[in-house]
């Protein structure tokens, strides 16, 4: 999914969204990891591509935090934009704490596939994938197969973790079985990951061909819109400031789902 690059990326003090751009297929795209810091830690939220390193280490020092100060990392879910610059930044810092749900530990470390990567996703994958010259797709499947991370911390539903004011963890499966979404308590920010994403400007619920149970995608748009949310944060289009609360409780009432 494409977003625009060059958001406004300081959400509140000791908040910024990362603006990470590639070039995969020739089209830019562009994620957006989130980045939280206050005097005793700075936790990053997903870990962009592989090979975004160089990046991502300038747009968390942009932020005035040295990479060396990065104390843990929380994944949202194991989807390669998210995870592939885990093992590069961990071979800088690796006194990193990487945190994920526990049902989406497996998948992190190895022991299961990444969905993703099933016969069938790879098929859907194949026609993008075949169009690029021969070494950029061996890297590019290299990249995947070696996609792994080790999780230190394992998270659960509704956990308050008390870093940078509070982060309340909440289990939103349906793109991914471990998926979770945070919510900064006192910014009332919902960093989203792929639960939402933002276009121009609006707020749209998960991708139905990237989210394999969109019964799950549904259910899990109606525990957000219990939250009284003043900023989301999409992986995939940033920062949206309009009505949350009304818009997702929209999103959850049913299709369509999409733009
Ligand atoms: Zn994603």
């Amino acid at each position: 999914m494409i977003s625009k690059g060059m958001i406004d990326a300081l959400i509140a003090p000791g908040i910024e969204v990362l603006d990470l751009r590639m070039d995969l297929f020739g089209a830019p795209s562009y994620v957006h990891p989130t980045l939280l810091w206050d005097e005793n830690d700075a936790v990053l939220i997903d870990a962009g591509f592989p090979g975004q390193l160089e990046q991502l280490r300038e747009a968390i020092e942009q932020a005035g935090v040295p990479l060396g100060r990065l104390t843990r990392l929380i994944v949202t879910h194991q989807d390669i934009d998210h995870i592939g610059g885990i093992s590069a930044l961990l071979a800088l810092n690796d006194r990193i704490e990487v945190l994920a749900h526990e049902q989406e530990r497996p998948y992190l470390t190895g022991e299961k596939q990444l969905i993703k990567l099933s016969p069938e996703r790879m098929a859907q994958f194949s026609e993008r994938l075949s169009s690029l010259p021969e070494e950029r797709r061996k890297a590019v499947l290299d990249a995947f197969a070696n996609a792994r991370a080790r999780v230190d911390r394992t998270l659960t539903d509704s956990e308050r973790l008390p870093y940078c004011g509070g982060i309340v963890v909440i289990h939103t499966p349906g793109h991914t079985p471990g998926h979770i979404s945070l919510y900064l308590e006192p910014s009332k920010v919902l960093v989203a990951g792929d639960a939402l994403s933002a276009s121009d400007g609006r707020l749209f619920g998960p991708n139905p061909p990237l989210a394999p149970d969109m019964g799950q995608a549904t259910d899990s748009l109606k525990k957000l819109a219990r939250c009284d949310i003043e900023t989301v944060i999409c992986y995939h289009g940033g920062p949206y400031s309009g009505d949350a609360n009304t818009r997702i409780a929209e999103l959850a009432a049913g299709p369509p789902l999409s733009a």
